[in-house]
């Protein structure tokens, strides 16, 4: 591990032997609503040393549009182009990867910035919003059946998680075999107010275990997210750095895509223990906002 931070010279080598960089969003970038200190100095030098500049983040609950007016209430500079969350990841891989077949529709647990990529890339959807109400009683599951139209389930962070969606899920996914099973992340918590609360893999877990089968993730830290990010953006992966606050999902992202790393103690990761982790940043600093004065 190679601690940068005050050390000027280690990080004009650093900065040199990266063209790409990607970064993670709160805890890197931001605290919830407020921008990290001198981080947006930073992100302006990077552009003008001529960097590439790419946000990749876990949160499923917005679309790339909802990113970028975030980026512009906080006045940080951001492009649509530049913004990669696992919404647009699942999107993108839904798309492509898959091809799905126009007259399929995505049964969806999860919310508006899911519905509106899946809406970007012309993918039919269903489920979301439209299933928010909860059933009232056991009579109403006969309501629930099988439909041959659901290809795939799609599975992301969703405030209004209800037995009605994940019955629905189940059964598309337990009668259908050939569905197919896609989560945009796993994360079993996320950090909010300073606390932490039940994550995307937390609900996921009521639909995976009765199943007994496990949902392709498109988030960090899979190979997936990795994957879509290369094709799409051609990535170096020696000359690119993924810059994050979380070891499990962050760095490991990083370093199973063969990508350098930098890990920044403004998020989760506490200073105290870190070379008894199991896994371990290539580089560190205590703030990004310190990569330049
Ligand atoms: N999932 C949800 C619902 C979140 O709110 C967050 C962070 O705010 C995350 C995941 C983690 O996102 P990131 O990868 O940007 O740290
Ligand atoms: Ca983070």
């Amino acid at each position: 591990m190679i601690h940068l931070t005050g050390n000027q010279d280690l990080i004009t080598a650093f900065v040199d032997s990266i063209d790409t960089f990607l970064f993670d969003c709160d805890g890197v970038i931001w605290h919830a609503d407020v921008p990290v200190d001198n981080v947006i100095k930073v992100l302006s030098q990077l552009r003008t040393m001529g960097k590439r500049i790419l946000f990749v983040s876990n949160n499923s609950t917005k679309s790339r549009r909802q990113y970028l007016k975030k980026f512009n209430q906080l006045n940080i500079e951001a492009y649509t182009n530049e913004i990669f969350g696992s919404a647009y990841a699942a999107a993108y891989y839904i798309k492509n990867t898959l091809q799905f077949p126009s007259d399929k529709k995505v049964y969806v647990c999860g919310m508006e910035g899911i519905q509106e990529e899946l809406d970007s890339e012309g993918i039919k959807h269903c489920g979301a919003s439209d299933d928010d109400e909860n059933l009232h009683n056991l009579n109403e599951m006969s309501t629930i059946k099988d439909d041959p139209g659901v290809g795939a389930v799609l599975f992301g962070f969703d405030l209004n998680i209800n037995y009605k969606k994940l019955a629905k899920a189940f059964t598309y996914l337990y009668s259908n075999k050939d569905c197919h099973f896609l989560a945009t992340n796993s994360d079993l918590t996320f950090p909010a107010g300073g606390t932490v609360y039940p994550g995307t893999g937390a609900l996921l877990a009521a639909l995976s275990a009765p199943l007994e089968r496990k949902p392709l993730i498109l988030g960090k830290p899979e190979a997936t997210m990795m994957e879509v990010i290369v094709d799409k953006y051609h990535l170096n992966r020696e000359r690119t750095c993924m810059v994050g606050d979380r070891l499990d999902t962050d760095i490991l992202f990083g370093q199973q895509g063969g990508l350098k790393t930098l890990l920044v103690l403004t998020g989760v990761t506490p200073s105290v223990g870190l070379e008894k982790q199991s896994i371990k940043a290539e580089y560190v600093i205590d703030s990004l906002g310190n990569l330049f004065k």
